[in-house]
């Protein structure tokens, strides 16, 4: 293997295979004290390999630095902000991971019984309480695991509601800006799913909603800021709209950490929603570890949600598994418990003002960027932003450079991308979200960057074109790596064979 030294070297860091050179060893046993066994004698033939093909030979420290060169690829919210629009990768005070490591939730069995339980469920207890008054709902269940295992759960309550009444309906109607998820889950859920066109604000356009809307109308799928990050400010009126032909009225909560403390879906006609615990209550986000998804509920619908529910009896904690109307269970156990007390945490040290505030920064910080951001590149709507932001690549696409691109470029100024493309309804889109944990030292300088991106675009678009060039790696193939990905690595040819 040769490594060429012309770049930096944990930039230039090989596969640990490609370290591998035979006869080497990271470890060394002592001898053997006692008689030696014969592995297949002992295990069975067929469990014992002679050798394991291509296996590296490496010493400790080239493991070691191996791995730590390789975590220096790694992007993460404690190197810098993430931009990211619609998903929320907020910081999350590291206090949280102190009081969820803490010896007895950590180690507490879910068949443990009730009896040493309880406080564990009293946090589930509160946790729900928090989640109800923060939204204005009546009851919570924080068994989902995710965004999308809410959206489930709440249209398979819509269902179960609409079949005690006789009739399960037909049609889920969803927005054109709505997040994927939405139309999946209410076609997994045995619903069709109608789609309703945004207005030029990006809003429902509440007249063609209403021509729409009959009894074979389930429910109507919506997020509050939607996908654009405008507040839909019809929305009692739309909420209005369905409720008038029996039909219910779903709020994706994914972007609740534009609402927290300022208002609240109960109030405005929700009959049932799901929220994020990992986007707007404190969880460490993305990398695929676990989430939350409760969903919030008024009380018509409290009947059907999943068992077992929390109730009290003597002044204990019981699970109540005898509700007659529910859905089941949509999992194992109780949730995911950890991120559970993370968000309680998180709620209890912000308090009602506190949670009011985040909110408040998040969407100071989101109309800051766009304002200066506004001279160089397109906003999408003119609307307000809620906490975030939708710019598309208008502008620079006449000079033959996309979001896409300009995304690469900012790899090189030291920054994560933001949102690249989505939502789908607006060409180029270039989606970003500060949240409330960003200073203005930092915005300032994300700002500083895509604004000389956009300078570069005027002056050198074959620079940002061929953007990132600070990485290993800068284009790769998109298309191929996810329709054919390679996931096992084979030698490189002989030199003898090799071109160079
Ligand atoms: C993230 C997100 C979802 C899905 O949530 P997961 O927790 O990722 O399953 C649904 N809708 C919107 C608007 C989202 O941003």
């Amino acid at each position: 293997m040769i490594r060429k030294v012309s770049r930096h070297i944990t930039q230039n860091e090989p596969l640990l295979f490609e370290c591998s050179s035979p006869g080497k060893k990271g470890y060394q046993l002592p001898d053997l004290d006692v008689p030696a066994v014969d592995p297949a004698e002992a295990l069975g033939a067929e469990n014992v390999r002679d050798e394991i093909e291509d296996f590296p030979e490496v010493s400790e420290v080239e493991v070691v630095r191996h791995f730590t060169r390789l975590s220096t690829w790694n992007y993460g919210i404690d190197l810098g902000l993430f931009p990211l629009g619609s998903c929320t990768m907020k910081y999350n005070p590291r206090v949280n991971e102190l009081v969820a490591r803490t010896e007895g939730l950590l180690w507490a069995h879910p068949y443990q019984p009730e009896a040493l339980s309880q406080g564990a469920m009293e946090i589930i207890a509160r946790l729900e309480a928090a989640l109800a008054e923060i939204t204005g709902m009546d009851a919570v269940t924080l068994q989902p695991a995710a965004g999308a295992h809410g959206e489930m759960t709440g249209i398979m309550l819509i269902r179960a509601y609409h079949e005690s009444k006789g009739n399960p309906r037909k049609k889920i109607l969803i927005p054109d800006s709505a997040h994927g998820t939405n139309p999946a889950t209410a076609t997994m859920v045995g619903y069709t799913v109608q789609n309703i066109k945004s207005n030029d604000r990006g809003m429902v356009d509440v007249e063609s909603l209403a021509s729409i809307v009959d009894e074979d109308v389930a429910g109507l799928m919506v997020t509050n800021p939607n996908t654009v990050g405008v507040f839909e400010r019809d929305i009692v009126r739309i909420a209005g709209i369905l409720h008038e032909k029996g039909a219910q009225v779903y709020m994706d909560g994914a972007n609740m950490n534009a609402l927290v403390g300022i208002t609240r879906p109960g109030d405005f006609g929700i009959d049932v929603m799901h929220l994020n615990l990992h986007k707007t209550f404190s969880t460490p986000h993305g990398g695929g570890g676990p989430g939350a998804g409760p969903v919030a509920v008024k009380s018509h619908l409290e009947p059907f949600l999943p068992i077992p529910r929390l109730r009290s009896e003597n002044g204990q904690w019981r699970w109540d598994y005898d509700r007659p109307q529910t859905i089941g269970r949509v999992r194992a156990f109780y949730g995911n418990f950890g991120v559970l007390v993370r968000a309680l945490a998180y709620i209890m040290a912000h308090g009602g003002e506190g949670l009011r505030n985040a909110t408040l920064d998040a969407l100071l910080n989101a109309n800051y960027i766009r304002k200066l951001l506004e001279p160089y590149y397109q906003i999408a709507y003119q609307a307000p932003s809620m906490h975030e932001c939708v710019f598309s690549d208008d502008r620079q696409a006449k000079r033959g450079v996309r979001t896409g691109d300009i995304a690469k470029r900012l790899i090189d100024y030291g920054f994560h991308p933001y949102t690249v493309s989505f939502p789908l309804i607006v060409r180029g889109a270039m989606m970003i979200e500060p949240t409330e944990t960003e200073s203005k030292a930092e915005l300032d300088l994300f700002v500083d960057a895509l604004i000389s991106i956009a300078k570069e675009v005027e002056e050198n678009p074959d620079l940002v074109l061929k953007a990132p060039h600070s990485t290993r790696i800068s284009r790769v193939d998109e298309v191929t790596a996810a329709r054919k990905p390679v996931l096992r690595w084979k030698p490189a040819p002989k030199a003898s064979q090799a071109a160079d």
